[in-house]
């Protein structure tokens, strides 16, 4: 057939249509999930290279769809930024995870922190304040066993405004890290504009830290510029015994991967850690 041609217009039309409904009813069907409690979070162990003992945890939120089955956050949290839902997504994953860190205290674990995932749409009204303000009213975990993981993208944003809530965040107590260290374009640069409690270096230097010299120069380059600024490091995505024994040469203090414990479910969480 001719190319170009009437048929493959429509063809091409139809695709279209198919995709910007599909998205749609993705939209719709996360608003529903999001109003009738439907999403949940999992907690994956963040543990202290050297003793691996589990010093906090990281709350992944997680969606499962009654058609769909499991839609990854990739997906949906964009999804929630683009269609105006991350202020009340965000808001939720808040509560959610300070209740069930509350629980995790309760139950004798009391030195556990909790991290979570913040966008930068959360920041762009100046909400996300009151929602951590009121997560820890509510929930009663002191400010400090809160951290707050930030990507470059809520940093790229209007400079003055964002400065300015992450020192009232600061002055709340609560912990400020920076997710996907190396992967931006200025990560160094906002390490001089904010002072930052923990680098979470990316797991796309960290996976091929054995094989790969210059991944390994870089993270070792990370590791040393966190602990001359005296902040904790944390390496992501780690998966064998050899990354974690390398890093632990490294003098990396944290870490969390697959080779420690993948996202669990809060019963699973809380009987992997006993007590
Ligand atoms: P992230 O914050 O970088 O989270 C770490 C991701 O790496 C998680 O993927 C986790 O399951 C995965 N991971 C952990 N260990 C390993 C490993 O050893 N190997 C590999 N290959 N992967 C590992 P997940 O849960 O699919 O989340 C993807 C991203 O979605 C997160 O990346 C985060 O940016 C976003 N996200 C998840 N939950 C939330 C949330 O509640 N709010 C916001 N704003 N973003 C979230
Ligand atoms: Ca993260
Ligand atoms: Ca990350
Ligand atoms: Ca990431």
């Amino acid at each position: 057939a001719k190319r170009g041609g009437r048929a493959d217009y429509q063809f091409a039309m139809a695709a279209m249509n198919d995709a910007s409904l599909e998205r749609l009813q993705l939209e719709s069907s996360l608003r529903h999930a999001l109003d009738h409690d439907s999403l949940r979070l999992e907690y994956q162990p963040l543990v202290e290279l050297a003793t691996g003992r589990i010093v906090g945890i990281e709350a992944l939120c997680r969606w499962d769809d009654p058609l769909r089955g499991a839609i990854p956050p990739n997906v949906f949290i964009p999804l929630a930024e683009e269609s105006g839902m991350i202020e009340q997504l965000g808001g939720w994953v808040l509560q959610t995870a300070a209740r069930q860190l509350q629980a995790l205290h309760e139950a004798g674990h009391d030195n556990l922190f909790v991290a979570v995932n913040l966008s930068a749409r959360q920041f762009q009204r100046g909400v996300v304040l009151a929602q951590v303000e009121d997560a820890l009213v509510r929930s009663g975990i002191p400010p400090n066993k809160l951290e707050l993981e930030l990507t470059e993208s809520v940093l790229l944003h209007d400079g003055e405004a964002v400065m300015s809530t992450l020192r009232q965040l600061k002055a709340l107590g609560v912990k400020l890290s920076i997710d996907d260290f190396g992967t931006g374009y200025s990560s160094f640069a906002y390490l001089r504009r904010f002072k930052f409690d923990k680098i979470k270096i990316d797991q796309s230097f960290v996976r091929d830290l054995i094989d790969d010299p210059d991944n390994a120069a870089i993270v070792r380059g990370i590791i040393s510029l966190a602990l001359s600024l005296g902040l904790d490091v944390l390496a992501e995505g780690v998966e064998t015994e050899a990354i974690a024994q390398r890093l632990r040469h490294l003098h990396c203090t944290f870490a969390q991967g697959y080779y420690f414990a993948r996202p669990l479910r809060p019963e699973m969480l809380a009987e992997r850690l006993g007590g």
